[in-house]
């Protein structure tokens, strides 16, 4: 069904919507054979708290902003290639409803709809694109996936050594592991995780120790590690937010973003509707 939208007027005129939306703060989206699947607005949990994001969902790449106007204006556009992507279903938890994980070997987040259909929605239609995109690259899905972050707000104190308490000057600090909470002392080492970037990152020292004991077996067995970066994670530490020390990309610049979250849309997805419109002519 995808595929046939693909030479649609409709479609070429939603992608250039989208590109106008994001203005100067996006890349161009219209490549030749891509789709633009559906839109809609998902709650993304952040590093301090879940945040309205608008998500695109093309039939190669996910992509999604902070609303700036709501369906007007957006900006801090992110681009995930769908290749990469696995998601995984979450468990209804008090507030948190109708969620699942995006999860991909850089970066890994929760996002939730408003509602179950919608979650169902979102979620068989990014795995459709995922297999169809699978099955003509013959790509295999990617294994090791990026540690989802533990949101500030659910660590008073550091979940390795339970006993400091964050304050103004006793930060928070992420493992890049496991995404667990940790203080500065908890965290003082660091270790190359290729598929993320390509200098060492913050790790705890669970995962530090955990890591190090796997790197010295597989020497032991005459097997070093393959150091070897990706091309994606060569060009990722290019884009100079490897360091580490970023802890996120998503923040509002403080409140400016204007988010009408009074009124919920549905979100909308193409291909089904269209299809269906046509074989009725
Ligand atoms: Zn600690
Ligand atoms: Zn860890």
């Amino acid at each position: 069904m995808v595929d046939r939208l693909v030479n649609s007027e409709a479609n070429a005129r939603r992608i250039a919507m989208v590109e106008s939306c994001f203005g100067s703060s996006g890349q161009p989206l219209g490549v030749p054979g891509r789709v633009l699947v559906g839109e809609g607005v998902l709650t993304k949990m952040c590093r301090k708290k879940p945040k309205a994001r608008q998500f695109f969902l093309f039939n190669d790449i996910l992509v999604y902003g902070n609303i700036v106007i709501n369906k007007k204006k957006y900006n801090k556009q992110h681009i995930i290639p769908l290749e990469e992507v696995k998601l995984e279903s979450l468990e209804d938890d008090g507030q948190f409803r109708n969620g699942w994980l995006i999860r991909t070997a850089s970066k890994s987040f929760a996002v939730y709809a408003a509602t179950s259909t919608e979650k169902q929605e979102w979620m068989a239609h990014i795995n459709k694109c995922i297999e169809d995109l699978l099955r003509k690259s013959g790509k295999k899905a990617v294994k090791v996936h990026a540690a989802v972050w533990v949101p500030d707000s659910e660590a008073a104190v550091c979940m390795h050594c339970k006993k400091t308490q964050f304050t103004v000057l006793n930060r928070r600090h992420h493992c890049r592991k496991c995404g667990a909470v940790v203080c500065g002392p908890c965290s003082n080492k660091r270790f190359l995780l290729p598929s993320q970037s390509s200098k060492p990152l913050r790790v705890c020292l669970n995962c530090y120790d955990t890591l190090s004991r796997a790197r010295v077996q597989q020497n032991n067995m005459g097997n070093p590690t393959d150091l070897s970066l990706s091309k994606e994670a060569k060009e990722r530490s290019g884009s100079g937010d490897s360091s580490g020390e970023e802890d996120s990309d998503d923040e509002d610049e403080a409140n400016r973003s204007q988010q009408d979250t009074s009124a919920h849309d549905e979100p909308k997805f193409y291909g089904l509707s269209e299809v269906a419109e046509e074989q009725k002519q």
